[in-house]
């Protein structure tokens, strides 16, 4: 096995870990298991079950590998979270099949603190779209690989993402290497099948995906956008990095993501694996302003503004459109 197919392989096995606990947590969504972070997200015991599992995998196959997580336990370890802690505790237990206590989880969970400065590491949102998971709807484990301030591999676990009339999807990217997408819940599907972007020549044929949330892009210029490509369909809406998803396997040829907020910067792990995905399926991905995504500058994609993901041989006009209707152009 060569270096990136452990890579693959073992980003593979933890994304699959992960969103197997996150699945039967949404089937039993109740009350308690929320609690407020101090940016007012809600987060969930799967939110942070999710982050241990993922970085116990990557710690046993790769220990010197640094992880940059959304989550911390901070919020986790305040006195009164006694019960949070417990859940989140039997959650990893039951997933990982070994004894754990409530250190080694919080351990694991902190293994996500790295500041993206090394050489390598791997960005993990342990459930992207929070929003969509509380509301029982889509959400993404999102894990991705940086090496050299460039993502070099992608892996997306879509649990509510449809194949062939079936909840689950389990997308793959590998620079130079294609994109995949394997039966989330077998963990025997190790050859999947290469997927790739629309082959479309005019944008006036895409449809485009946004966020379900109108805070986290703007769906009024998206609607002019799309007027001015002359695109008739409606916008697909969809939580999480799963909108990168849509764009590779051709659910959709066209992802906005415009700036609601004129100081809001992008994470890094909100875009590493979805960028790659759609990249290895034969898209492009660069900012609202048709600059590439850098992710050499640490957490934040602090050099752009927004996101445009598509099928690639559109990118340009799809550009050209969103700076005129952003009054840049
Ligand atoms: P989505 O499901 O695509 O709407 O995006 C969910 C992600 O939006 C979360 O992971 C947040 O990190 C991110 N987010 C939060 N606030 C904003 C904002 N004002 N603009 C863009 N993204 C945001
Ligand atoms: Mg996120």
């Amino acid at each position: 096995m060569s270096e990136r197919e452990l890579d693959l392989s073992t980003a593979m096995n933890a994304v699959r870990a992960a969103a197997r606990v996150c699945r039967d947590v949404q089937h039993r969504l109740v009350k308690s298991d929320t609690l407020e972070k101090k940016d007012r997200s809600p987060v969930t015991v799967a939110d942070f079950a999710s982050q241990a599992i993922v970085c116990s995998i990557l710690e046993t196959t790769f220990p010197e590998d640094e992880v940059v997580g959304e989550e911390d336990s901070a919020s986790l370890a305040e006195d009164d979270q006694g019960e949070l802690r417990r859940a989140v505790v039997q959650r990893v237990a039951a997933q990982t099949g070994s004894d754990t206590d409530e250190q080694k989880v919080m351990d694991w969970i902190d293994r996500g603190g790295a500041d993206a400065s090394s050489q390598r590491y791997w960005t993990l949102d342990p459930i992207d779209g929070t929003k969509g998971f509380l509301r029982g709807d889509q959400y993404a484990v999102a894990l991705g690989l940086i090496e050299d301030g460039e993502v070099v591999l992608g892996a997306l676990a879509c649990p509510n993402l449809s194949t062939d009339g079936e909840p689950g999807a389990l997308l793959t990217g590998v620079a130079g290497g294609g994109a995949r997408a394997y039966a989330l819940w077998d963990d025997s599907d190790v050859v999947g099948r290469e997927i790739q972007v629309a082959q479309i020549e005019r944008a006036s044929q895409a449809r485009f995906c946004e966020s379900v949330e109108a805070q986290h892009s703007d769906q009024d210029t998206s609607a002019q956008i799309a007027e001015t490509l002359g695109i008739r369909s409606d916008p697909y809406r969809i939580d999480s990095q799963c909108k990168y998803a849509a764009v590779a396997r051709n659910d959709a040829s066209i992802y906005l993501r415009l700036p609601t907020l004129a100081h809001y910067q992008e994470k890094i792990w909100d875009h590493a694996a979805g960028k790659i995905v759609v990249e290895s399926a034969g898209g492009r991905v660069t900012d609202a302003t048709g600059v590439p995504l850098d992710f050499s500058r640490g957490r934040l994609l602090d050099a752009n503004e927004g996101v445009v993901a598509t099928c690639g041989g559109i990118h340009d006009e799809v550009i050209a459109a969103v700076q005129r209707a952003r009054g840049i152009a």
